[in-house]
């Protein structure tokens, strides 16, 4: 933890660097870690370096609330909270997501169902907007529009450099259940069910195909008849087939898909027992993988092998939302035209139906499912083929789509998705000189 006013001098040394720049170019953070999926195009940028905005600032433990850096990672904040017997209300399944990165793109997890995505469980944000001006929005200040606004803004409003998050107290231990399903109307009907019900604090599910699929729930117990463990020999994602009770720690509950990066560890053979040993314990998380990940983007020798060995391939890393009365048909088109498995399911909802989210707005009253697919698959069509297909799915169905990842949307079809009006009246008011990429050009174009 860092003092508050610790935080005011590296917040003082930040717009100070940040308006001796000047106006020229363009702005980009420099940040320590990432999530993101696409690579921006090269450019002369300002790179503003906020890698050691990474601290709590204060958990306070009657109130219920966190302060914290914005590029503080969700390991880090996961870690003070758990001392409190606290959690952030949603966490991200991956460790080394920072609460920043969460707020600004869409933020997701099994506790969706009840208190929606990240953005939703946010109190009030500090952001630097371009000119080098400091603003703290909350939901009801002259700053309102920015704070609905920064959800889906992905850093071309500002950046967000300490968030006041909602916790809620955790309970020793999560007793799982894994509830398996061979027919999707049912298992998406049940889903709606156990969501509506709210017997359970977790619920989140795994496609393995149209025939196999499983809803998990998950529910705070003082008492585990025994504790696995999937951090080491055993892996989370397999045991959702053999198992149909499980136990885990809360802290082992919240990162319980980050040792095998859900299961995209395959890509690094380190699900077979040999490989897992030798490559140990402390290196099966997703902050290693997305190291190597980096280092194979850039080393045009390691993709030539790669595409020699694999043939053509088309990257369809996406996470969609789809209301849930037509998530069977969007599974049913998935697994047919896609066919990428496993996919994870995770149902969200708004939490205050009152509250509107103008760049990723979601109806309310309505529980939407999440779709997460992260893999390629072979192709001889022209680039983005099964992704455009995806993308048309998604808006033919009433979806939303994140945009951490790549996007084909024309300029037109993009605006109309993602709220232009209220989008330039946001740039209109925050930064007005255009030292920002807006949405699509960052999102879309890369830049
Ligand atoms: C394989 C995979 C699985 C995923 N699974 C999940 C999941 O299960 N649940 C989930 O919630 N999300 C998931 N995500 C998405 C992830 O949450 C988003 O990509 C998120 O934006 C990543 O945050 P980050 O901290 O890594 O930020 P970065 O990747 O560094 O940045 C993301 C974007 O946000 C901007 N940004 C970063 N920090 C700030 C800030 N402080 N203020 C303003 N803008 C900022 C950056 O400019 C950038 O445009 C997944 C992503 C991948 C690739």
């Amino acid at each position: 933890m860092i003092s508050p006013e610790d935080y005011a001098r590296k917040r003082a040394a930040l717009v100070a660097a940040l308006r001796a720049s000047g106006t020229a170019g363009s702005l980009a953070l420099e940040k320590t870690t990432s999530n993101l999926f696409r690579q921006r195009v090269q450019e002369q940028r300002h790179r503003l370096d906020v890698r050691h905005f990474n601290h709590v600032i204060r958990v306070d433990q009657n109130e219920r609330y966190a302060e914290v850096e914005g590029m503080t990672t969700y390991e880090e904040l996961v870690r003070e909270t758990l001392s409190f017997q606290l959690m952030p209300c949603v966490v991200p399944q991956l460790k080394s997501i920072t609460i920043g990165g969460a707020l600004a793109g869409v933020g997701i997890e099994s506790s969706s169902f009840k208190y929606g995505f990240v953005h939703e469980t946010i109190l009030e944000i500090e952001i630097l907007l371009p000119d080098g001006t400091v603003v703290a929005a909350t939901k009801d200040n002259e700053h309102k529009d920015l704070f609905f606004g920064f959800a889906n803004s992905y850093g071309t409003l500002g950046y967000a450099l300490k968030v006041k998050v909602a916790l809620i107290p955790v309970g020793k231990f999560v007793r799982l259940r894994h509830e398996r399903y061979s027919d999707l109307e049912t298992y998406f009907h049940a889903l709606g069910r156990v969501c509506r019900d709210r017997q359970v604090e977790f619920v989140d599910g795994t496609m393995f195909d149209d025939r196999e699929l499983y809803i998990t729930t998950g529910e705070w117990v003082d008492q585990a008849e025994w504790l696995s463990d999937y951090t080491y020999q055993h892996i989370y994602y397999r045991s959702i087939r053999q198992k149909t009770v499980d136990y885990l720690t809360a802290h082992d509950y919240l990162w319980r898909w980050d040792t095998d990066w859900f299961w995209c560890s395959k890509h690094f053979f380190v699900q077979h027992p040999l490989v897992r040993w030798l490559w140990g314990r402390k290196r099966l998380c997703s902050t290693v993988y997305w190291q190597l990940r980096s280092k194979f983007n850039r080393s045009p020798t390691a993709q030539r092998v790669a595409r020699a060995l694999a043939g053509r391939q088309e990257a369809v890393i996406q996470d969609v939302e789809i209301p849930l009365e037509h998530a069977a048909e969007f599974a049913r088109f998935f697994n047919r035209e896609i066919g990428i498995t496993p996919v994870w399911i995770c149902p969200v909802a708004s939490y205050d139906p009152s509250a509107s989210y103008p760049l990723y707005p979601m109806t309310p009253g309505t529980l939407y499912v999440n779709f997460g697919f992260w893999d390629a698959v072979k192709t001889d069509h022209e680039d983005g083929y099964f992704n455009k297909k995806v993308e048309a799915k998604v808006k033919e169905l009433h979806g939303k789509k994140s945009l951490y990842s790549e996007a084909f949307y024309s300029r037109e079809e993009f605006w109309q998705l993602y709220n232009e009006p209220a989008y330039r009246a946001l740039k209109t008011r925050y930064d007005q000189t255009a030292k920002l990429k807006d949405l699509y050009e960052k999102c879309v174009l890369k830049q």
